[in-house]
């Protein structure tokens, strides 16, 4: 991107200059102005004129056309592919005098002063603008100027104005006609070359991406110095190569567009993008058999090559284009940013370059495309801007990646530990439970024979044991190593249970916590797992307090189903985290864990039952579970509370 700005810079600044120069060399010496010449004559050839050898001196009036410069040429009529331009020189007084002709539409090309052949060039390729400086000699003065013009095309003649004046002055004009264009070409290739040998280091799955814009800028350099009419003017021995080149680039330019565009966009609906990418690979293998054949078999099928090769890869053109256009509105109509950007630049390419093709077309060929280059600049500094975005982003989600990354692994160390302890806790509070109960049993023997106030003691110490022995029997719930065993569960013992143990962090965060159960409710399950699932969604409750917290829980039986209600008055959930319940690690805490949730909801699902979130940031939230109704086992008197 910064090479490239600078490339341009350079360009800008080279061709100010030679304006500069030309400037200074315009004031330096103007003895006689030069002088445009705005009208001539042109007459059609009629297949007898043996190949503009002879000049057609007669006067004969009738078959001259009047053209004058500022109005379009006139049309080649069908069946006619030559012509003659009669061009009146007026009187100067040059000291070494020369004719420009800007633009000169023809393949082969005679230039006599009366009947003094002055100039001579016969093409062997299909590129028919000449641009022409031709020195005259001083008793030229007043003489006429013929000019014998054949084309296989479908224009011929003069465009744009003649001058005649002097040598000196005229050749500036001469030499900057198409240097820009060369200049902005070679910055375009620079950039290309510079953007391939990068993209051979980079990530394979970018390779592509970067590989075809590498081969759309460079090709768009190529077509910008061999459409110039630059080198067919000063280096006319390479032009026939040059015009391979132009059409090299042209065929490898529209498929790797579109290569281009799948990449950053995908293959669009019905993959209607790669299939028409796969068509223009054909066919620009097709043109370029077509190509090779015209080209070994010395242009004997040019007229066949020029139609596949232009006039069709221009309607191609316009199809690419719609439906890129196409694409790129749906896709930013999606929001899509990087499909806005494409869209901008894009459409500004697009628009010059349709619009050109369209007023090239309705103007029959008569006119020269320039405009399109400086729509295709915008464009490729939209590509470099995209590409670019796409690599920041990337180097964004491998920062991303690797932060989860750590994340996990602290989480994976701190389950770990936690499991050892739990492991650990359980055999102690296993091991201390038996002492307990021998030593209960001792205390209970001693409290049948003792009185008084030794008898009081005795039974608060009972008491007292007691209590540490339910803890124990808590903490094991949980700590102990689990066991898939599946019972009936007795919903008002295990929501008793677990309000016990959530009750004094409730309290602990300002907050209240009500159970209403209703009857004798049985579901099947683990116990422990039962009690994890609905102390992950208390938690939550818990943690989402404000000032005055408050937790209200019912559970009853509706048909064959229990439902169970956990409702909080916290910070509540937008519609986004509510969605995003349940995924593995979605947290919002700064120490959370993102998988209290996850865990709910997979041992609700075990046990064939349902969790759904409702939630209003801040109002509450509020859960409902349902699970399917057991029946009451045999023994239920012993268990129920
Ligand atoms: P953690 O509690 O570790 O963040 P969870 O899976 O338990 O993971 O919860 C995920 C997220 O869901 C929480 O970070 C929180 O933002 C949101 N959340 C869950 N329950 C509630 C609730 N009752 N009130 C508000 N937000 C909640
Ligand atoms: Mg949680």
């Amino acid at each position: 991107m910064r090479l490239m700005i600078k490339v341009l810079h350079i360009a800008i600044a080279l061709t100010l200059l030679l304006i500069g120069y030309s400037s200074i060399v315009v004031s330096a010496a103007t003895p006689y102005p030069s002088q445009e010449i705005t009208s001539w004559q042109m007459r059609w050839g009629d297949g007898t004129e043996n190949s503009g050898v002879e000049v057609p001196q007669n006067n004969d009036q009738q078959y001259w056309i009047n053209v004058n410069a500022t109005k379009e040429i006139p049309h080649l009529p069908s069946g006619v592919s030559t012509s003659w331009t009669r061009i009146s020189i007026p009187n100067f007084s040059y000291i070494s005098p020369s004719i420009y002709i800007d633009t000169l539409y023809a393949l082969h090309v005679k230039v006599y002063v009366n009947d003094r052949l002055i100039f001579e060039e016969d093409r062997n390729y299909i590129k028919d603008n000449y641009s022409l400086l031709l020195p005259l000699s001083q008793s030229d003065s007043g003489k006429t100027l013929y000019i014998w013009t054949e084309t296989l095309q479908d224009r011929i003649g003069i465009k744009n104005e003649v001058v005649i004046g002097e040598h000196n002055l005229l050749i500036n004009d001469y030499i900057k006609n198409g240097l820009s264009d060369v200049i902005l070409g070679c910055a375009f290739f620079l950039v290309a070359i510079v953007l391939f040998i990068s993209s051979l280091y980079i990530n394979r799955d970018y390779f592509s991406s970067v590989a075809s814009l590498a081969v759309v800028i460079g090709s768009t350099g190529i077509l910008s110095i061999t459409y110039s009419p630059f080198i067919y003017t000063f280096y006319s021995d390479l032009g026939a190569i040059s015009n391979v080149f132009l059409d090299l680039a042209l065929f490898s330019l529209l498929p790797a567009l579109t290569l281009l565009f799948e990449k950053i966009f995908g293959s669009g609906k019905y993959a209607i993008v790669r299939r028409f990418r796969q068509f223009q690979v054909i066919y620009s293998s097709f043109c370029l058999l077509c190509l090779l054949i015209n080209f070994l078999s010395n242009n004997s099928y040019i007229e066949f090559y020029y139609f596949v090769s232009t006039t069709i890869i221009g309607f191609i053109l316009i199809l690419q284009f719609i439906l890129l256009i196409v694409c790129v509105i749906i896709f930013s109509l999606k929001g899509n940013r990087d499909a806005i950007i494409f869209a901008i630049g894009f459409g500004t390419a697009a628009f010059t370059v349709v619009s050109e093709l369209l007023w090239y077309y309705i103007h029959k060929g008569n006119y020269d495309l320039f405009l399109w280059k400086w729509g295709i600049v915008a464009f490729i500094i939209s590509l470099i801007v995209i590409l670019e975005r796409r690599l920041a982003y990337s180097h964004q989600q491998v920062v991303n990646y690797s932060k989860e990354l750590e994340r996990f692994n602290n989480e994976l160390q701190r389950s770990e530990k936690m499991e050892i302890i739990s492991e650990l806790a359980a055999s102690v509070a296993h091991e201390v439970r038996n002492p307990l109960q021998v030593t209960r049993g001792f205390l209970q023997l001693l409290s049948e024979k003792s009185v008084g106030e030794e008898e009081i003691f005795m039974s608060m110490a009972l008491s007292e044991l007691d209590r540490a022995s339910g803890i124990i029997t808590d903490f094991l719930t949980f700590a102990k190593p689990e066991f898939e065993t599946i019972s009936s569960l007795n919903l008002y013992n295990e929501f008793k249970h677990i309000e016990s143990i959530m009750q004094p962090l409730c309290h602990l965060n300002g907050g209240k916590m009500i159970l209403d159960v209703s009857g004798e409710l049985w579901v099947k399950g683990n116990s422990s797992k039962f009690k994890q699932a609905f102390i992950n969604i208390i938690k939550n409750s818990i943690e989402s307090f404000r000032d005055e917290g408050f937790i209200y829980m019912s559970v009853y039986a509706e048909e064959e189903n229990v439902i169970i209600h956990i409702k909080d008055n916290g910070e509540g959930m937008d519609a986004d985290v509510l969605h995003r319940l349940g995924e593995p690690y979605f947290t919002k805490k700064n120490k959370g864990t993102g998988l209290g949730l996850m865990v709910t909801f997979r041992i609700i699902e075990a046990m064939q039952g349902k969790v759904k979130f409702t939630s209003k940031k801040g109002v509450g939230t509020e859960s409902i579970t349902i699970l399917p109704l057991a029946e009451a086992p045999d023994d239920s008197h012993s268990l129920g509370g």
